[in-house]
């Protein structure tokens, strides 16, 4: 296959959603169309590799929660699919953050009940101001729920978003009859059992046609022509170029834990979302189909396997191939470094590849060279633009608890840290370490990492910070900054990037600083400039 035809064929795609509102049942039941599992219940027991239920899934498992993207991978009618799942829990949100930098698209999941949640909002703010194409589903139609178009006036409401209805719900919850897809034109029965149903749609080009009646009773026909008649009056028509531009949100309605809908969105699916696109670096805008390649890292993952306890960097190839064993340009270490197993993921295996696509993701193995936004290229001088830093919200000084273990506690605190999972700040004044992270949940993930991991043992103390912000002079040399840094030197740390953050202790004493000192400026993210 020609190297154009291997990217037209690539959809690289992200599933965001508040917990519960089921994502990883939607992602199951995609993997079962693409024949990539044959069971339901394989995706949150083993997300990555059969048989390698790492102790820090294990957290995840106990918890419930998605603690780790995940990449799956599989074929659907010729089209190369590949999956990045997003943690839904907001003290993750970060990790989400950062995988969305390398999806193309993105399916939002929606509880019919919930309706707009606020990781939904979070989450699609970051789409909306990347201009990402979204597609929506609406889930858990088969219960009781809010009236749909009181559902599609909230969603442009709260996520100010343009929808364009692809499908229509026919009765909900215990009166749920199917759903009408006004994309095919055609109506699929439900029945409650997930194992039929493809069978069962039924080819419906005209609605005033009487079979309609004969299917869904008089009452429910008449009801579904006045609803779409109605969805047609009052939503635009679907437009490709208009849902690319991330300006129009086409949304379907289902029930993902009955498989029902899920085709219908799909199908859909790998017929609009669009084929990996160009992405901007520093530099300059680059293409897929440009020979040379390059890709960033997005993220780490350690242990993975717990027989072998070494890392994964996950690339997004974004132009050329990547091939195995070919010298690449590490660009921050200006190094050309060679890989001899690049893994790429499927949704029971990952397998090393000798060539891989635009779109396609691949799992380096890492010993601590990599950090989130690293490029890699043929050769030439590329950064791809990531999402920075932010300021985290709960601050912990970090102590070492078992000082015989104290180069394990360092190499461990250093490399958990290049993964993105806390940001680290060392204070001026006596050089002690501070965690900071977005999430309370993170400090355990990283107590229970550093033991099982490293062998360290860390203990925690609390410590007094509102917000970290990364100080920004006017001028080195002018006496205001040299008295702030004098008269703060207290609350004064370097972040890993030797950048200078002030730890501020409330909102009151950050607005005081910011009036006494009019020439310094206060970034709430790490990437100011
Ligand atoms: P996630 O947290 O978004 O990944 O959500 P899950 O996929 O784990 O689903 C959360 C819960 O909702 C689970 O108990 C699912 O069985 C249930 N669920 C998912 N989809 C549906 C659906 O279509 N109908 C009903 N009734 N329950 C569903």
């Amino acid at each position: 296959m020609s190297f154009q035809k291997e990217i037209n064929r690539r959809r690289t795609f992200g599933i965001i959603s508040h917990p519960d509102a089921g994502k990883t049942t939607l992602t199951e039941k995609l993997l079962l169309f693409g024949g990539a599992i044959q069971e339901a219940g394989a995706v949150k027991s083993n997300k990555i590799k059969k048989g390698a239920t790492s102790d820090f899934m294990e957290i995840e498992r106990q918890r419930g929660i998605s603690v780790a993207t995940s990449v799956l991978a599989f074929e659907y009618n010729g089209i190369k699919i590949n999956i990045l799942d997003t943690p839904g829990h907001k003290d993750f949100a970060e990790d989400t953050y950062r995988t969305l930098t390398a999806v193309d698209s993105v399916i939002v999941v929606i509880d019919v009940a919930k309706g707009v949640e606020e990781q939904t909002e979070k989450l699609v703010e970051v789409c909306r101001m990347r201009n990402i194409p979204m597609q929506i589903f609406i889930n858990k139609m088969d219960r009781e729920g809010k009236d749909a178009f009181e559902l599609l006036d909230e969603i442009e409401q709260k996520l100010h978003l343009k929808v364009c209805p692809l499908s229509f719900p026919i009765g909900m919850g215990y009166e749920f009859k199917g759903i009408y897809n006004i994309w095919e034109k055609n109506i699929n029965l439900f029945s409650g059992d997930s194992r039929k149903n493809i069978e069962d749609t039924i080819k419906i080009d005209d609605l005033s046609d009487n079979k309609l009646d004969g299917l869904i009773g008089e009452k429910a026909a008449k009801e579904l022509r006045e609803e779409v008649e109605l969805v047609e009056g009052i939503y635009p028509q679907f437009d490709r170029e208009s849902y690319l531009n991330g300006d129009l949100q086409p949304v379907f309605f289902g029930s993902a834990l009955n498989n029902f809908g899920v085709r219908e969105l799909l199908d859909c699916f790998i017929e609009i979302a669009p084929k990996p696109r160009p992405k901007q670096s520093e530099e300059r805008i680059v293409k897929p189909d440009e020979n040379d390649f390059s890709g960033f890292v997005f993220k780490i993952h350690a242990n993975m396997d717990p027989n072998h306890r070494n890392r994964l960097a996950f690339i997004k190839i974004v132009s050329g191939t990547f091939k195995r064993n070919a010298p690449y340009l590490h660009v921050r270490h200006n190094k050309k470094v060679k890989f001899s197993s690049p893994n790429a993921f499927f949704a029971e295996k990952k397998e090393i590849v000798d060539i891989s696509y635009p779109g396609d993701i691949v799992g380096l193995q890492d010993t601590g060279t990599f950090k989130i936004g690293d490029t890699l290229t043929e050769g030439e001088v590329l950064n791809y633009k990531g999402i920075p830093s932010f300021s985290p919200e709960h601050f912990r000084y970090i102590n070492n608890a078992d000082p015989l273990k104290s180069k394990q506690l360092y190499k461990g605190i250093d490399q958990l840290m290049d993964e993105g999972v806390a940001q680290l700040f060392t204070l001026e004044l006596n050089g002690r370490k501070v965690i900071g992270t977005v999430g309370a949940l993170q400090f355990e993930v990283i107590q229970y990492r550093l033991e099982h991991e490293y062998g360290a043992k860390c203990s925690y103390e609390n410590l007094n910070v509102y917000k970290a912000c990364w100080v920004e002079p006017t001028d080195r040399k002018n006496s205001e900054y040299k008295e702030f840094l004098q008269v703060k030197q207290r609350y004064l740390a370097k972040d890993k990037q030797n950048q200078l953050v002030f730890l501020a202790d409330s909102q009151f004493s950050l607005q005081m600083t910011q009036q006494k000192y009019p020439s310094i400026k206060f970034h709430f993210i790490s990437e100011y400039k």
